[in-house]
């Protein structure tokens, strides 16, 4: 459902941070992402929602040439991707319940469905009693669920996120990575750049690591590598 092939990124500073990535991701994998700070993950991630594209190369997802998106089709595609941000990018002024609706009301989904769906998806991360509340009223933890309840309310094929577990305590974490599991479990595609070795090595899933912007390491069921 993901496919690379030859992809290069080269920023307008200079630096290339995709040198000739080839991949492939088939729907319902897990994959983690793993690699040192600077290495281009974030960079291979943001390409896969579009919010950069490459200088050369081409990607597809489920079939569609990001390249040739036209622009009124973006919304389309991000309807079929979840996003999960390290900082959750929650908005602070709306409650749980509106932060996740947002997402929905965007694609104008009928207000029954709506209501609906979202209290669906805060019953899935454990969210339901805490839906009239505000982000800053939320620890970290609970409000990454929230932005992973974001993620999923339109039923996304595929989830995409970038260190969901780096601002997190290594309890909360687990927590949070149950979730994933649960939304692998059922159909979708997880893609998590992640530095969290003791995850990646206890709950196994394919690593494809990526050094100066190139994937140097491919495994199923892969250990976490790099000396600590
Ligand atoms: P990682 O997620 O592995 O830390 P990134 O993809 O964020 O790596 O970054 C890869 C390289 O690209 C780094 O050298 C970084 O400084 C550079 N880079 C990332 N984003 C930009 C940008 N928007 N403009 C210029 N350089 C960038």
């Amino acid at each position: 459902m993901i496919e690379m092939e030859e992809v290069f990124k080269k920023y307008p500073n200079g630096i290339v941070a995709a040198n000739g990535i080839s991949v492939s991701i088939k729907q319902g994998e897990f994959v983690y992402v793993v690699g040192p700070s600077g290495a281009g993950k974030s960079t291979f991630i943001k390409m896969m929602y579009r919010e950069e594209l490459p200088t050369k190369g081409t990607i597809m997802i489920n079939g569609v040439n990001l390249e040739k998106l036209k622009p009124n089709k973006v919304p389309m595609l991000r309807r079929q991707i979840g996003v999960v941000f390290q900082d959750f990018k929650l908005l602070p002024t709306l409650t749980v319940f509106e932060n996740v609706a947002f997402a929905m009301e965007v694609i104008e989904e009928h207000p029954d469905h709506i209501k609906k769906r979202v209290m669906e998806v805060l019953a899935l991360v454990g969210l339901k009693q805490k839906a009239r509340m505000l982000p800053s009223e939320l620890s970290g933890g609970e409000q990454q669920r929230v932005s992973i309840a974001r993620s999923i309310v339109n039923n996304p094929k595929v989830v995409i996120a970038d260190e969901p577990t780096g601002n997190l305590d290594p309890e909360t974490s687990w927590e949070i990575m149950k979730i994933f599991e649960e939304i692998n479990r059922n159909g979708t595609t997880v893609v998590m750049a992640t530095h969290n070795r003791e995850i990646v090595n206890a709950i196994k899933h394919r690593v494809i690591a990526i050094e100066s912007g190139m994937i140097t390491r491919d495994e199923q069921r892969g250990d976490y590598g790099y000396e600590s």
